[in-house]
């Protein structure tokens, strides 16, 4: 009989799954969907809607395990665990850290344990792939002890990150075994630094607030904002947190919407401005992470805005032109994955869709062939 894996990617209001046949060096996907979450029941009611999905989809199968995004796994879980409740409880208090997203993925978690509590379940983590960060990255301005107690910089998309690498070093061994910047633009967006597909830098730290300016999240902010918003504008703990995650980003600064497709079709100066700085940041960023890779030799844009507009690509290439970076205008402008550099650049450029899906499924499968929860690394 053949064996499936089921991966299921929670966001804050919706559950993207995917189904995969295992066996082969590659899981084989069957096919993705995707549920809404609303309202108390929701975490079951999806669930449900998803197993009997995956059952109707292929019916000969048999479901031996599922993987779950996970964004946080903070110092302990640098490798995707499979979960069991001393796990759970470890994740449930990294939820702070991530508040928009971690509860959701442990709800779902939690769901799965219910309905299918035969089932083995691994955790994979965002945070994992960064594991390679030297010291140096990871740590902020703060006195050492903050550090050690888990105050640091962590990073974020991991799975979409090493989803690229792999595919990089498919398609362009060479550049992939280079200084490569990564740019994971969609709703959530960050930047990372790989060198030979390993992670030494990237724009999100501690939350995945921090760094390019996403879809309601804010960014790089300096910290003097937030004491300033508490002490002189009498905003509470939790409104600054609502502020930073949900208000913020393209959707505060246009007053829009925090949609990169309706900001593009716009024709309101505060639609251009959050756009304007979308691609500011980035470029900035880019910039940076440069800086730290001692040179640059190709850029890879991802993710629902990095795979689908050619023009934020060429916005963002235009302020990079100093670096060596210049689109060929009709590989740019196709679409799908592939090559966008033009004769000239210095610069390699690829777009590549991303696949937290099918990273998950491969996690899941190495972990569940491991067996037995994994045991986290302490500390560092
Ligand atoms: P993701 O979180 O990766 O699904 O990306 C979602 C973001 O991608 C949203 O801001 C969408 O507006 C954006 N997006 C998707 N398709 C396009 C497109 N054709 N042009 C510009 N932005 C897009």
């Amino acid at each position: 009989m053949v064996e499936l894996v089921l991966a299921l990617n929670a966001g804050s209001s919706n559950l993207k799954c995917a189904l995969f046949e295992a066996g082969g060096e590659e899981p084989t996907e069957v096919g993705r969907t995707k549920v809404d979450i609303h309202g108390p029941m929701a975490d079951a009611a999806a669930v449900a809607e998803l197993l009997a999905w995956a059952q109707a989809l292929h019916p000969s199968g048999r479901l031996v395990a599922v993987g779950h995004r996970v964004v946080h796994g903070g110092a302990s879980f640098q490798e995707p665990t499979l979960v069991d409740e001393p796990v759970l409880a470890m994740l449930d208090e990294l939820s702070p850290l991530a508040p928009l997203h971690q509860p959701q993925s442990l709800a779902t978690i939690r769901a799965v344990t219910t309905a299918r509590p035969d089932l083995p379940q691994a955790a994979c983590f965002d945070t994992a792939f960064h594991r390679t960060l030297p010291a140096v990255a990871t740590r902020f301005g703060l006195p050492r002890g903050f550090h050690d107690a888990g105050v640091r910089r962590y990073g974020f998309h991991g799975l979409s990150y090493e989803h690229i690498a792999e595919r990089l070093r498919m398609l362009d061994p060479a550049m992939a075994a280079g200084r490569v910047i990564v740019a994971h633009l969609g709703s959530g967006a960050s930047l990372c630094a790989m060198i030979n597909g390993r992670s030494i830098d990237t724009t999100m730290g501690f939350s995945p607030l921090d760094g390019l300016v996403m879809n309601t999240r804010c960014g790089e902010l300096d910290p003097g904002v937030v004491i300033y918003l508490q002490n002189h504008q009498g905003l509470t703990i939790a409104e600054v947190q609502d502020l930073l995650y949900r208000r913020s980003g393209l959707l505060g600064v246009s007053g829009i919407s925090g949609d990169m497709r309706e900001l593009l079709s716009s024709s309101a100066a505060n639609a251009r401005e959050a756009v304007d700085l979308f691609v500011f940041r980035v470029a900035r960023n880019v910039g940076a992470l440069a800086a730290s890779l001692g040179g640059i030799d190709g850029i890879v844009f991802t993710a629902g805005i990095g795979e689908n507009s050619p023009a934020i690509r060429a916005l963002i290439a235009e302020r990079l032109s100093w670096l060596g970076l210049s689109l060929d205008d009709a590989a740019n402008q196709r679409g799908g994955q592939g090559r966008i550099d033009s004769v000239g650049g210095r610069l390699a450029a690829w777009v590549i869709p991303t696949d937290e899906e099918r990273m998950i499924a491969k996690q899941t499968l190495a972990t569940a062939a491991r067996g037995r929860p994994g045991k986290p690394r302490a500390a560092q």
